[in-house]
Formats: C-alpha cells, sequence, structure tokens
C-alpha cells in the first residue's frame, strides 16, 4: 500500500448554513490530520486532499454517511508524498467560480450536460459531428489536453461564459466537454444548453478518472493539477508532449512558478533553463532582491504577498456590504 493517498472530489447537494458546515468539517479533516485544500458552498462540496489511506478511508465513509454526498465519487491517487503543506476548508459563492451573475440559473442538479464514462468518451471522441471542448484554462490546456480539442484563450473559469459566445459556429454539433475532475464541466455543459446548444455531453471525472479507466488514451501532454505536483501523466498509450520551454523553447512538462516572489508567474521551464535562471522567468528575475531560493522543483510554498492596499479595502468594503 502507498504511503499517501490524495484525493479528488466534488458533489453538488444543497448545503444549509454553508459557512458553519465549513467550519465544522475544517475540524473534522484536521482530526484525521489530512491536507488539502476544500470549498464549501450552498451549492455543494469540492476539494482535495491528502493523508494516510486509513484517514483517507475515514474521511470518505464519513463523506458518503452523510445523504447529501452519497453519490460523491472520489478519484483515489497513490503518492510518495503529501501533496499539501496545509488543510484550509473555505466557505465561498460558488464551488467552482463560473462568474455567472446569477449562479441559481445554472443548476447542475436540475440540468446539465449528459454523463459520458470514460471509455464512452473514448468511442465518441473522433466521430464526425463531435467537438471535443476544453473549458480548462490557459496554464492548464497549454500543458496537456486531448488531441483535436478545442480549447479557450481563458485565464479563468469566470471568463468561460464570456467566450460561449464565441463557439455559436458549433452549435448543431456534438459537444464534449471535458476538464480536470469534471467538476467545471458541470457548470459549463449546463450554460451551453442554457445557450441553446442541443446535444451537450461532459467527461464525467474528468481528465483523471480518463486516465485511469481509459489509459489516458489521446490526451497529450500531462494533466494539470491543482496541488504540489503541479502535474500528473495520464496518459500511458500514446504519450506525448505537448509544452514548450518558455524560455528556449525545448519540449518540457515541467511548470514552475517563478522564484521571484513578486513575480511569481506559473510557467512551463525545462530543467536546464531552470538551472540558468535560477528557476526564474528572466534575468530581471533572477536579479531580484527578494528571489526565492531554487532547488529545482519550481514550487514554493505560499509566502505572504505585499500589503496591496486596493484589495484590502475591497474586502473591506465586502463586509461591509455583508453586514
Ligand atoms: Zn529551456
Ligand atoms: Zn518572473
Amino acid at each position: 500500500m502507498a504511503q499517501y493517498q490524495t484525493l479528488l472530489y466534488y458533489c453538488y447537494s444543497p448545503i444549509e448554513n454553508a459557512e458553519k458546515f465549513a467550519e465544522d468539517h475544517l475540524e473534522f479533516c484536521k482530526s484525521l490530520g489530512l491536507l488539502g485544500r476544500i470549498i464549501v458552498a450552498e451549492e455543494g462540496l469540492n476539494g482535495t486532499v491528502s493523508g494516510t489511506p486509513e484517514a483517507c478511508k475515514a474521511y470518505m465513509e464519513h463523506v458518503h454517511a452523510d445523504p447529501r454526498f452519497a453519490k460523491t465519487e472520489f478519484k483515489v491517487d497513490d503518492v510518495e508524498e503529501l501533496s499539501f503543506i496545509k488543510m484550509h476548508c473555505r466557505y465561498k459563492e460558488e464551488i467552482v467560480h463560473s462568474g455567472l451573475r446569477n449562479p441559481a440559473e445554472i443548476d447542475p442538479n436540475k440540468q446539465t450536460g449528459k454523463h459520458l464514462e470514460p471509455k464512452d468518451f473514448l468511442a465518441m471522441k473522433d466521430q464526425e459531428d463531435v467537438v471535443i471542448l476544453d473549458v480548462r484554462s490557459n496554464y492548464e490546456h497549454n500543458v496537456g489536453r486531448f488531441k483535436n480539442a478545442v480549447t479557450l484563450d481563458i485565464e479563468n473559469f469566470r471568463e468561460f461564459p464570456e467566450k460561449v459566445k464565441e463557439l455559436e459556429h458549433l452549435k448543431g454539433k456534438k459537444i464534449l466537454t471535458y476538464c480536470t475532475g469534471g467538476i467545471k464541466c458541470e457548470k459549463a455543459s449546463a450554460l451551453l444548453l442554457k445557450e441553446g446548444f442541443e446535444d451537450v455531453y461532459q467527461l464525467h471525472g474528468g481528465i483523471i478518472k480518463y486516465g485511469k479507466e481509459a489509459a489516458g488514451e489521446d490526451f497529450e501532454g500531462e494533466c494539470y493539477v491543482f496541488d504540489n505536483r503541479v502535474t500528473v501523466p495520464v496518459n500511458s498509450v500514446n504519450p506525448t508532449v505537448v509544452s514548450t520551454c518558455k524560455n528556449c523553447g525545448k519540449i518540457t512538462s515541467k511548470m514552475i512558478n517563478c522564484a521571484n516572489p513578486i513575480c511569481n508567474e506559473h510557467f512551463t521551464q525545462c530543467d536546464e533553463c531552470g538551472w540558468e535562471l535560477d528557476g526564474c522567468c528572466s534575468d530581471a528575475c533572477k536579479s531580484h532582491p527578494k528571489k526565492r531560493e531554487y532547488d529545482g522543483t519550481g514550487y514554493y510554498v505560499k509566502v505572504p504577498q505585499p500589503v496591496n492596499i486596493e484589495k484590502i479595502s475591497k474586502r473591506k468594503h465586502k463586509k461591509l456590504v455583508k453586514n
């Protein structure tokens, strides 16, 4: 048995008093010694947590024992090290920030794209009238995506609703959406249906489940994940690398954060350039006084960012409005 496991899951299911739920849930996770990131909203749960196999098992049993989350599907990965350094469980307005003015308009529990299991997705994806749509952001699809997928030039899923307008020409085709673990597709496909796309499907369980059940066939590059691993390989049938080093253009799947914490750019860089630039995106960042020490991974524990007056005043304003 592996030393640790990392779980990825979501569940769209109404939660009353979600803020209180988030607090209690955090305590519970801490009591099990789990590390990770969980988002709780009135619409459900979304999380990635890492811990010992025993802790993970206890966690999954606890979640499944709650009738609201009985149908939650966990994607379980064996890992050598814990994938997080802290345990966060936070309340937010949505479990995936879609930026829809009225998130209630889109309710995956009421209407969403037809779920395709990995094997069915594989069988269908190359048919003539099918379009594979990647609903993820640039930094994700840059490092890996399905062969022939339509990708969107977005920095955040929030921008997805705007981008749908550019997809008008695909109306009439079968749209197969996919994302990392399936959670974004629940909303993305729901939105496509609302916008008049008629035949909309979604890859159930996302790329991660597709990697386990369809061996990742025709997925080019690696899958971006939201933890210390940064990317994970999913394709054991016909793997390729699609991303290139920002500095020299060589093929690489290694993603790092710029060692200059003020820049912190998230990009692909090959090992040679990494050592050459000491983990920075540029010479300017390399000589920055606050530059962090590069250990070859390009991953840094989050450091407090310099005070951003604008952000703080916005936050204060938000609080005032809430009260
Ligand atoms: Zn390079
Ligand atoms: Zn930089």
